[in-house]
């Protein structure tokens, strides 16, 4: 039997620890650490998201407030608005919630957030930092990923990765991670030619592409590590049984939607020695890694943190 790996118990590790840096924080300096999310426009999944997030920090005694500018908002009062929050003293992270209205420059706005409140990690400043080894915000979703292999004791060094996937938030800094772990690590993407055949050389492989189950049994060498970033919702019940068995196929009549990964869930569960389901694996991960990079944020600029 392949080896389940637990989003949600490390989910519960991440932020049992983050409970007593916050208390530490309050306890020297008199304030709970702060997030500012902005989130822009109407996007329901991006509200979704937000709530999430706000939830957490709430749970956890981290002040927070969402920012709701007026969806027509131009990208220089954007900025004005970030810069505010870069000279806010109580506010420890900024986030703004991606993606953006087409009016506005993303680029733009992502380098306006002050390099030591950039909780994502998408400031190019930080990503410089993760490429050079030095310590930094890291992008959550692949912290994670590395937080995930670390606690289940998968070793990393030494050993093929295959990350497919090149974007900014996930595949790239996922590579750079696993590079920083010590793994022999392969980038793909649209353009890779025999995507299979690099795919099974993975003694871990990362899937971060956005395509619903299209890794199969035969991009998958048999015992490797397969981590699951994707998150797709399916609506189509025709696709949908190409890929749930009969017992998912009955929740998905339900609800009419499922979530699935970029791996076909059966051949994982079949060909790898250990896994991230979806969902309930990395996905789960990614607050409370934003969580941690708020307090790690508050702790350097109170000094508590070099
Ligand atoms: P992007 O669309 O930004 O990037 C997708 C990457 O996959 C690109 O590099 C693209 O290549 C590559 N790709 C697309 N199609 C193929 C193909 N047929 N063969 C090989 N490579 C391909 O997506 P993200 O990185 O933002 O997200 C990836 C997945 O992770 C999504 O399912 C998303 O929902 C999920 N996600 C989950 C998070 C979480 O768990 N909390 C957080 C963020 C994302 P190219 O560069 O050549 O176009």
């Amino acid at each position: 039997m392949p080896q389940i790996l637990d989003g949600s118990r490390i989910r519960d590790q991440i932020k049992a620890e983050c409970r007593p840096r916050v208390d530490r924080i309050i306890e020297q300096f008199g304030r709970p650490p702060g997030l500012a999310v902005v989130l822009v426009g109407n996007n329901p999944a991006s509200e979704v998201y937000v709530r999430g997030k706000t939830k957490t920090a709430e749970e956890l005694g981290i002040y927070n407030e969402t920012i709701t500018p007026a969806p027509s908002i131009s990208t220089e009062e954007l900025q004005r608005l970030i810069r505010a929050l870069n000279t806010r003293p109580e506010i420890d992270g900024i986030l703004v919630q991606l993606p953006l209205p087409a009016q506005i420059d993303s680029q733009k706005v992502l380098l306006t957030v002050a390099p030591e409140k950039d909780v994502d990690g998408f400031h190019p400043y930080n990503v410089g930092l993760l490429a050079t080894g030095r310590p930094g915000l890291r992008p959550c979703t692949p912290a994670g990923v590395i937080q995930m292999l670390n606690r289940y004791e998968i070793p990393i060094a030494g050993k093929n990765a295959v990350v497919v996937g090149r974007s900014d938030i996930v595949g790239k800094p996922m590579s750079l991670m696993l590079l920083q772990e010590n793994a022999t690590v392969t980038v793909c993407h649209s353009r890779t030619r025999d995507l299979p055949a690099v795919c099974r050389t993975a003694e871990i492989l990362v899937a971060a592409i956005g395509r619903a189950a299209m890794i199969t049994a035969d991009y998958i060498q048999p015992g490797a590590v397969v981590v699951d970033v994707g998150m797709n919702a399916i609506t189509d019940r025709a696709l949908a049984e190409r890929i749930f068995d009969a017992s998912r196929m009955a929740n998905f009549d339900k609800r009419g939607s499922l979530l699935v990964g970029d791996v076909h869930p059966g051949d994982m569960a079949r060909v790898a020695s250990a896994y991230t389901p979806v969902p309930g694996g990395v996905g789960l991960l990614t607050i409370a890694m934003l969580m941690q990079n708020t307090i790690e944020a508050a702790e350097r600029r109170t000094g508590l943190l070099e």
